[in-house]
């Protein structure tokens, strides 16, 4: 009597596994389709409301061959099309969206005095894309049943979606937490010297910024400052790892 027990217990157990993976693997696809629906509708929110700027060639090729040498070393390059793109604003700010929609301010390039600094304000960003910093906020916020319903219904749901663009792009202003910060550092550091930059940069360049600022509020950095933990702190923290 047990044998035949057995003989049916394991392949319920494999079946179980299976479909437990396939199920996972379908919510997972589902996500990543949202995520790519979310971010592009920020990013075309983004785009209409601030000015895109085209650099001189030689100086949007030298930006681009920096970022894409971030984005081979990060870990869902396969799964999405990371972009980066300029646009026009004296302050030193750079930003994600989900997606892998990358913005950088002409304010920080200007400020910048290295590829290598420029490498490390991307990787971080990079790292809150790979990391799922801004997905995971978004989920938390309206919960994934919410989300899995529009995924359903996607094409009588270009409204939601515009709301929840908005919500990404409020959470690039707002930042996304203490803990995502300091990961998105951890990572960043990683992915820059994968990529063959020294994380020497990074703290040069948030060094400077300290200097440059004292430690107070300076609108000039205002919104690194209101989305990132002290500039002090994260300095003593990349030095340690
Ligand atoms: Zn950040």
């Amino acid at each position: 009597m047990r044998k035949p027990l057995r003989c049916l217990v394991f392949p319920l157990i494999a079946l179980l596994l299976v479909s437990s993976i396939t199920y996972a693997g379908f919510f997972d696809s589902l996500e990543l389709s949202l995520e790519k629906e979310i971010g592009h509708n920020a990013y075309e929110e983004i785009t209409t409301g601030m000015k895109v700027v085209k650099l001189p060639a030689t100086e949007e090729e030298r930006l681009q061959a920096i970022f894409r040498r971030l984005v081979n070393v990060s870990e869902r390059k396969k799964e999405l099309q990371y972009t980066l793109t300029v646009v026009e604003d004296n302050t030193v700010n750079a930003f994600a969206l989900p997606g892998g929609y990358i913005f950088v301010h002409t304010g920080l390039l200007a400020f910048a005095e290295s590829d290598g600094e420029i490498a490390g304000v991307l990787a971080h960003e990079i790292a809150h894309v790979d990391r799922k910093h801004g997905m995971s906020q978004i989920k938390r916020q309206l919960g994934m049943a919410f989300l899995l319903q529009l995924i359903l219904k996607k094409s009588e749901a270009k409204e939601e979606l515009g709301k929840i663009g908005a919500i990404a792009i409020n959470l690039t202003q707002l930042g996304y937490g203490r803990e995502a910060e300091y990961e998105a550092d951890r990572y960043g550091v990683y992915f820059m010297e994968k990529a063959g930059f020294d994380r020497k940069e990074v703290l040069n360049f948030w060094e400077r910024i300290l200097e440059q600022t004292g430690g107070k509020e300076n609108p000039a950095f205002l919104q690194l400052f209101s989305t990132h933990p002290p500039t002090s702190e994260r300095i003593k923290r990349i030095k340690a790892l």
